[in-house]
């Protein structure tokens, strides 16, 4: 069993809502959704936080922001606007370390976040 939450999910040793996936990506509901849409998208690959990635792993969170775009079309948001969010450490609010992009549309969003 593995200690990372989303690895969990993406063996599927924990249940989630899966959206969209292929060979790199994984994208599910958020447990607690903070919109009518909210879909992480994270990679299979064990990135901690942003801090981490690399070089090498440019394309690959080139293509969460991607995946975003796309889900975000297919779900009706795209056209009204949507919100893509990142949080890295806990003074940004990230709980779980493992890289993943909130996907955030159905409802105005105001700026600044909180
Ligand atoms: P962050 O606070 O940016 O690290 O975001 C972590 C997100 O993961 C939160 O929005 C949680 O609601 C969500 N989350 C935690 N556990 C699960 C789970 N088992 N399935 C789906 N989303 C989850």
């Amino acid at each position: 069993m593995s200690e990372d939450l989303f690895l969990k999910i993406i063996d599927r040793e924990i249940p989630a809502e899966i959206v969209y996936e292929d060979e790199d990506v994984l994208a599910f509901n958020d447990i607690n959704a903070q919109a009518p849409l909210h879909v992480l998208i994270i990679p299979k690959k064990h990135i901690r936080t942003l801090n981490d990635i690399t070089d090498e792993d440019e394309i690959l969170v080139g293509k969460l922001l991607n995946v975003a775009r796309k889900i975000a079309r297919e779900k009706g948001v795209a056209d009204d606007g949507f919100r893509v969010v990142m949080n890295c450490n806990e003074g940004a609010g990230q709980t779980v370390f493992h890289i993943h992009l909130h996907l955030l549309g159905g409802r105005t969003l105001s700026w600044p976040p909180g």
